[in-house]
């Protein structure tokens, strides 16, 4: 990025963590991708049962990789199927840490989230006892109006065309309110202020990650 965009996009990094601390919730900013799995090692401990949603800024940041390390009880999805993966989904509520993505953060410390199955914005909300997010970016906005349509014109279409969903924004790359059986846009969720001051940790990277 060339230098003084750079600046001007970390400045906006850290007035959304300003916001987002005045929203009981705590932020870091990170300059480079490489910065990610440090912190993370940092608020996890050795042992920790670790559990995520999926998020393709996780893979990218190489955090995927650090949480199958040995060092934690990694409740690990891939591969799992049925009734495994439904207890997998269950067992993630108590877990120590759930790590995932956000759809978009604003610059008024609102994180927003839309699922499919609902697993992960459930336990971003509530359960385990720690949330981080990492979060590129790319998905800093101004408000939840830009949140929508970010997920309108490029989380979901870019996700369904990743998941290979038979819906319409999978063909034209634009939402189209499906009523499809494959949608992926079932739950919306906004987190504002926090009563539990600190569960949760946004990682903000100067970097643009996932979709
Ligand atoms: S509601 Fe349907 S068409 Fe719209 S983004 Fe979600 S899955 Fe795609």
């Amino acid at each position: 990025m060339q230098p003084t965009a750079f600046e001007t996009m970390w400045q906006r990094m850290e007035r959304t963590a300003e916001a987002l601390r005045r929203n009981n919730m705590e932020a870091t900013c990170v300059k480079s991708t490489a910065d990610v799995v440090p912190v993370v090692e940092s608020l996890l401990h050795e042992g920790d049962v670790v559990s995520n949603g999926g998020s393709m800024s996780l893979v990218e940041t190489g955090v995927m990789d650090h949480l199958r390390s040995g060092r934690y009880q990694f409740l690990d999805r891939e591969g799992v199927t049925g009734d495994e993966l439904g207890k997998l989904y269950r067992d993630a509520f108590s877990a120590d840490a759930y790590l995932a993505s956000a759809n978009a953060v604003t610059d008024a410390g609102e994180i927003f989230n839309v699922d499919g199955n609902a697993n992960r914005v459930a336990a971003i909300a509530f359960g385990p006892k720690r949330v981080i997010l990492v979060v590129g970016c790319n998905k800093l906005v101004a408000d939840l109006r830009e949140a929508e349509t970010r997920l309108e014109t490029m989380a979901a279409p870019a996700n369904t065309k990743r998941l290979g969903c038979a819906t319409p924004c999978r063909e034209t790359g634009v939402c189209a309110h499906c009523q499809s059986p494959a949608r992926i846009c079932c739950t919306y969720t906004v987190q504002r202020f926090q009563r539990q001051k600190g569960r949760i940790h946004v990682i903000l990277v100067a970097e643009p990650l996932g979709f």
